[in-house]
């Protein structure tokens, strides 16, 4: 770490002593898109790799009212009373288009929020889904460093969000409501393959005995359902009765058990390395070339003659791309 900037290092020691002041400034480093901040955050990251890895991560979808926020408090304070320490991340791209986020609501969660053990970031806002989601990514990290050895990642079951977080954590929990299969439930297609664990919440009072049947639905369902040695079970809970959490954490501990051992888990996390290589070349490509003052001066011209018909998409895109690799002739 001589490389380094000394800021990012001194950071770097503050978030790794348990500054929580520290922890919420190394995000809001990472969050940020100004160029200089950009080269201290990386430093920041270098400095900090070798301290990360050690924690379950774990990321939690469903539908909006399914009771995500509810259960990620029960579920975080029955982890912190074992002794964790849980870090809650999001990802909601919609706060970027809507103004205002699905997740970043300051009132959920009140109960966890006030636990010493547990750090609550809302999603950071970005244009897109691949910023947003590499932010997040990094973010793990960061928390990983502080000494967060649980982190949940949250996603809204609108957009491509599951997808995006499904390829960052280690199991991938659907939440469903008691109600009959995925289109009743306003789940889209291919979502449900995606989870390491489906449960079924608000298993409770009247709904109890709709909630029974949906669980032997989508254990019916998912039968065939498995992701390497994994059989993908299909559990229930109440979050308000805090019926159900304990359960839900040892199965996730022997799902750490069975990825650890056969070294499923280690081979998930490379494979998530490299494709967060590919998009971060992707999303900074794509950045730097928009940024371009010569692919700036006629990217909307273009845009628009694509848009008409008038000009051939890859026609549009040669030109761009000439200008920007500034080749000779190409202007
Ligand atoms: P989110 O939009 O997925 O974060 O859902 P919330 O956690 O905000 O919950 C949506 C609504 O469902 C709220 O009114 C909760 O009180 C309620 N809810 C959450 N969990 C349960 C549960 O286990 N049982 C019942 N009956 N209601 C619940």
């Amino acid at each position: 770490t001589d490389t380094a900037p000394p800021d990012a290092a001194r950071l770097a020691e503050a978030v790794r002593s348990g500054d929580r002041r520290a922890l919420a400034r190394a995000i809001t480093l990472i969050e940020s898109t100004r160029a200089d901040h950009r080269a201290t955050a990386e430093a920041l990251l270098a400095a900090l790799l070798p301290h990360t890895g050690n924690s379950v991560r774990l990321g939690i979808s469903g539908v909006p009212g399914v009771g995500k926020s509810t259960f990620i408090e029960a579920f975080g304070l029955h982890v912190i009373g074992l002794g964790h320490k849980v870090a809650v991340l999001a990802v909601d791209p919609s706060s970027q288009r809507t103004g205002g986020s699905i997740l970043g609501d300051k009132t959920r969660m009140v109960d966890l929020s006030r636990e010493p053990d547990a750090f609550i970031r809302p999603s950071p806002a970005g244009a897109t889904l691949g910023g947003v989601a590499r932010r997040t990514r990094e973010a793990m990290l960061i928390c990983e460093a502080a000494g967060f050895d649980v982190i949940i990642v949250e996603t809204v079951g609108v957009g491509q969000s599951e997808t995006a977080v499904a390829d960052m954590v280690d199991l991938f929990m659907l939440l469903l409501l008691p109600a009959g299969g995925d289109e009743l439930q306003g789940i889209k297609k291919g979502i449900v393959e995606l989870a390491d664990l489906v449960v079924v919440n608000k298993a409770d009072g009247d709904l109890a005995a709709t909630a029974r049947h949906t669980v032997a639905d989508y254990r019916h369902a998912l039968t065939l359902l498995r992701h390497g040695d994994w059989r993908v079970p299909v559990l229930s809970c109440s979050a308000v009765r805090k019926d159900g959490i304990a359960a839900i954490w040892t199965t996730i501990g022997e799902h750490k058990a069975l990825t650890e051992g056969n070294g499923a888990r280690a081979i998930r996390r490379a494979e998530q390395a490299r494709a967060w290589l590919w998009s971060e070349i992707r999303e900074t490509l794509i950045d730097r070339f928009r940024a371009h003052p010569a692919v700036r001066a006629d990217l909307a011209r273009l845009e628009a003659e694509v848009t008409a018909g008038t000009t051939i998409p890859a026609a549009a895109a040669h030109l761009l791309l000439g200008r920007f690799l500034d080749r000779p002739g190409s202007a």
